[in-house]
């Protein structure tokens, strides 16, 4: 592995109206680890990760994957170079079953056809026997292999959440974005959810920029870790460094 980050976000400046939501921000996500990205309600945590992954240009800076310029680059070409990302909000379809959202999420992967002309025929079974295999073999590997026929309303929050990070997983990124996935979960969850995304990280190299409203669980895994208070860097570094940092303390307890 090299030092150069794999992911980075160089001087990125964002303005919604009168709101400058990033001030030209620069982070940086290698590859096999886990980067934190922190900060206060507001502070312009998931509007990096729109940048990150594509869903919004930013008015100035620019976004780097291994090195190569792709500022201008749309999600979905974002996405076909290995940029997968979750949502703060649950995006999955009430309709489709857990093994199917798995099974989309490879073929996107794949940069094949999506075939969703496939699964919109009624009356025929549109998953290939390999497909099911993949699938399957994910959905036990993060232990959630028993609610593949499940849809997921009828889930609790937590495993939505593992449902959408293994939908996001599926694609085999090489960016994993994650925005607040343990929102919702209780403490035994939040520690299943660390584990897997630690695991994940180091065995296919991934590098993972997560975006977490619990402190402790971003310190616990992240090897390094970038704070934003009002769209602007305030601090960064190894958790035993934020766990000191002033500017952290002021930006979280406000004195
Ligand atoms: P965080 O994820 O850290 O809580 P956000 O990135 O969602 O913060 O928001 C940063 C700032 O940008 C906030 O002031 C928010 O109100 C504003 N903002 C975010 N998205 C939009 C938008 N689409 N239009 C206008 N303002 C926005
Ligand atoms: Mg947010």
């Amino acid at each position: 592995m090299t030092d150069r980050p794999f992911l980075e976000c160089r001087d990125i400046t964002v303005q919604f109206g009168g709101v400058r939501a990033l001030d030209a921000v620069t982070i940086t996500a290698q590859a096999g680890s886990i980067t934190g990205l922190i900060g206060p309600n507001g502070a312009g945590k998931s509007t990096m990760l729109a940048v990150a992954s594509g869903v919004l240009s930013p008015k100035s800076g620019s976004l780097l994957l291994d090195g190569e310029d792709v500022t201008h680059l749309r999600s979905h070409q974002l996405g076909r170079l290995g940029v997968a990302r979750t949502f703060q909000a649950p995006q999955l379809v009430g309709e489709m079953t857990v093994l199917e959202h798995i099974v989309l999420a490879q073929r996107i992967g794949s940069g094949g056809p999506h075939l969703l002309r496939d699964y919109l025929t009624p009356g025929r079974s549109w998953i290939r026997a390999d497909e099911l295999e993949r699938a399957s073999r994910l959905l036990s590997g993060l232990d959630i292999g028993e609610i593949a026929a499940a849809t997921p309303g009828a889930l609790p929050m937590g495993t939505r959440r593992l449902v959408e990070v293994a939908q996001a997983l599926a694609t085999r990124p090489k960016v994993l974005l994650l925005d607040e996935p343990a929102a919702g979960l209780n403490e035994a969850e939040s520690a299943g959810l660390a584990d897997l995304v630690q695991r994940v990280c180091e065995r296919f190299g991934v590098a993972v920029l997560l975006v977490e409203h619990d402190l402790e669980l971003v310190l616990g895994i992240s090897s390094n870790i970038f704070v934003i208070d009002f769209g602007r860097l305030i601090d960064q570094g190894p958790p035993e460094h934020i766990r000191q940092s002033r500017q952290v303390k002021e930006a979280y307890l406000g004195v």
